[in-house]
């Protein structure tokens, strides 16, 4: 099940690169296996998967203890300052950091640890009011402020598209964000980079590596729907 679903969102990630002329190599496929019990998730590291996405911080940490430690964890989702020290140590990247609160908790906690820790900043280029992340007017002095946390690295942009039914009506935000890039990039802010860009979901993944998605998150598209009722 898990293997036929993999091959095509693979299958489905060559024929984007293709058409993008870009290389397989420059996009990261994220499994994002929030909700999922472990046996899955093991199940998907047996098939080769070693990049797995969470949104919640107790389910990466029970995760992480269970499953082999080759395993890169991806925190997806919206961080609560006091649970960061948690994931410190467990998380590879953060994708979500959207106020200065967060990344001065993230500051400390690294510093404690004498480590630098990889965060992408998210920007909410829908300006959905539902969503977390920074609006795009406050990205740059935002990462301005940023990249003087010497603990903290910026390495890219993570937003997130509303679910559309036609997966071109979200092509413009994934643009805009690679736009975004581009004009930060050409800041030549010292300790930022914005090499990542962390876009696309199981319903738009192939137009966000067509405007540039060097990360996309794919969850149900690998693991089928997820069940809530059984959660609090
Ligand atoms: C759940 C989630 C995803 C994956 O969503 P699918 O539509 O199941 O692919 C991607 N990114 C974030 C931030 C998520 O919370």
């Amino acid at each position: 099940m898990i293997r036929d679903q993999l091959y095509e969102v693979e299958k489905r990630i060559q024929a984007a690169c293709v058409r993008a002329e870009r290389k397989r190599e420059e996009v990261t496929l994220i499994a994002v296996s929030k909700t999922k019990p472990i046996e899955v998730l093991q199940e998907a590291y047996d098939l080769g998967v070693r990049v797995f996405g969470e949104n919640k911080v107790q389910e990466l940490t029970e995760k992480y203890d269970a499953l082999p430690r080759d395993i890169h964890w991806h925190m997806i989702g919206h961080l609560q300052t006091n649970k960061v020290k948690y994931i410190i140590e467990k998380a590879e990247l953060i994708h979500s950091v959207d106020s200065l609160r967060l990344a001065q908790t993230i500051e400390k906690e690294a510093a404690k640890r004498e480590r630098t820790v990889d965060i992408l900043v998210e920007v909410n280029i829908a300006e959905e009011e539902s969503k977390f992340g920074v609006r795009a007017e406050e990205a740059i002095p935002f990462i301005e402020k940023l990249a003087h946390f010497p603990h903290i690295h910026v390495c890219g942009l993570m937003t997130i598209a509303p679910f559309v039914e036609n997966p071109e009506e979200n092509r413009p935000i994934f643009k805009n964000l690679h736009k975004l890039s581009v004009d930060i990039a050409h800041k030549n802010i010292d300790n930022v980079n914005v090499n990542i860009l962390s876009m696309g979901m199981t319903n738009d993944y192939e137009v966000a590596i067509e405007e540039g998605a060097t990360m996309v998150r794919v969850g149900t598209g690998i693991f089928g729907a997820r069940d809530y009722t059984n959660r609090s």
